[in-house]
């Protein structure tokens, strides 16, 4: 099923770094398992007076590099498992990018769409008051993922601060104007497109007319098309829940978010072709850029995949089995721990402001990142050449070998 992440296939990646770096079965098996997962009940008054119990998680996976970081989920279908298995991909892009954190994830089991503010601010409020024992500036500092947003981190602050004094860097993702950083609602998708250009030259593909589909057209989708189209590349298709768009001339990404933004999908925008998000992950194109829901590329339809690069910037689109057909068939890929590592580097930066009371301008916060984007991609691609793996395999060798050194130098049980 589209969307539902399970822990083994993050597990898979794992246990190939493991094999390729000969890490010890004792240290493997302390290193995969979660260091702490809680499970909170949140009764909400809902606004018909009824009163409804949510169920809310929070998995801290590892902190050996840093304390625990990772984004808050609201989805019906949020469950431990996936939490778990998001989790654990915080751990190895944290390592990757070298920010100093680890890794966890939360998540409730509830629809914000159905959902009026009031009873949002009020599961919000509680369940931070749920977690405040294990989160905290240097212990676990949450962020948005889907179905948050900056209010949600807004309320965060606000209930952890009323009991343990004003705490700004508790949650990153803010509002600017109580503590976020600028640049940060479109560093993902800025991220996505510094990997793009880098590794379109090391692969030997133009970015000049580059045809290009994207899967979503939210947050990551957005910014990333923006970003793309700015760089000369010939958006082809986009879609949403709703459905997809298709040009082969391009689409003017600018008309398209005006549109999107009064008609609530990209479907309907003039000039264009419909096709289904199974169709336009099929499309004869340079670069698919699945940035929507995870497992949407899986073994049932990988073998229709026609582009030349995918690039993750959702997390996990790409099932393990995926993977596989993927790779036999030389169509390259590039991880969502790397292609959409730019949110939480900006996150990272964020806390750094509020830590230290001094917020970044713009010019500061796109340079930092385009540094630190740029060294993680050369990093992974050194490997890629030198050891003649995938990117896949090489970002997890060098986050999970970088993990494995943090837990070793904290010291083992005697
Ligand atoms: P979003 O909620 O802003 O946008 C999601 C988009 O996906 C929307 O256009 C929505 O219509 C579309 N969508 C939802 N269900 C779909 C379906 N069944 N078929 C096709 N499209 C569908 O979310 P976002 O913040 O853009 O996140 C997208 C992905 O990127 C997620 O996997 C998220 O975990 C990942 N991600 C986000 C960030 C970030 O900073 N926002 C950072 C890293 C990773």
């Amino acid at each position: 099923m589209p969307g539902s992440l399970p822990f083994e296939a993050v597990t898979q990646d794992f246990n190939y770094a493991c094999d390729r770096l000969k890490v010890r079965d004792e240290i493997r098996e302390l290193v995969r398992t979660p260091d702490r997962e809680l499970r909170v009940e949140v009764p909400v008054r809902m606004d018909n007076g009824g009163l409804k119990v949510f169920i809310g998680y929070r998995v801290q996976h590892n902190s050996a590099r840093g304390p625990y970081k990772g984004g808050i989920r609201y989805h019906p279908e949020a469950d431990l498992g996936e939490v778990r298995a998001l989790a654990s991909l915080m751990t190895w892009k944290t390592a990757l990018m070298g920010l100093p954190f680890g890794g966890s994830k939360g998540g409730i089991q509830c629809d914000p769409t159905v959902m009026s503010q009031r009873e949002l601010q009020e599961l919000t409020r509680r369940f931070t008051r749920a977690i405040s024992s294990i989160i905290g500036p240097d212990r676990d500092i949450p962020a948005p993922d889907m179905g948050t947003g900056a209010q949600t981190m807004a309320w965060m602050m606000s209930a952890y601060s009323e009991e343990h004094g004003y705490s700004p860097a508790v949650v990153t993702g803010k509002p600017v104007e109580i503590g976020g950083s600028v640049g940060r609602e479109e560093a993902t998708g800025r991220g996505v497109s510094i990997i793009i250009g880098a590794a379109s030259k090391d692969l030997g593909m133009s970015l000049q007319n580059s045809e290009v589909a994207i899967q979503g057209f939210g947050n990551v989708g957005s910014w990333t098309a923006k970003f793309l189209s700015q760089m000369g590349c010939k958006i082809i298709a986009i879609s949403d829940v709703k459905g997809g768009i298709y040009n082969s001339r391009g689409i003017d990404i600018n008309a398209l978010l005006k549109h999107a933004g009064e008609a609530g999908t990209v479907v309907g925008f003039p000039g264009c072709d419909r096709v289904s998000n199974e169709e336009l992950l099929a499309l004869k194109c340079d670069m698919l850029v699945p940035a929507a829901l995870g497992s949407v590329i899986d073994g049932s339809n990988a073998d229709r995949i026609h582009a030349k690069l995918v690039v993750e910037a959702a997390n996990h689109p790409v099932t393990p089995a995926a993977y596989e057909i993927l790779k036999q068939r030389n169509i390259q890929s590039i991880p969502d721990l790397l292609a959409n590592a730019g949110g939480v580097t900006v996150s990272y930066f964020e806390w750094v402001q509020n830590i230290q009371r001094f917020p970044w301008d713009m010019g500061r916060v796109n340079l930092e990142l385009q540094e630190i984007m740029l060294k993680a991609y050369q990093n992974v691609y050194s490997r890629v050449i030198l050891e003649k793996i995938t990117f896949r395999e090489s970002a997890f060798l060098i986050a999970v070998e970088r993990v494995v050194r943090a837990v070793e130098l904290e010291g083992l049980p005697q």
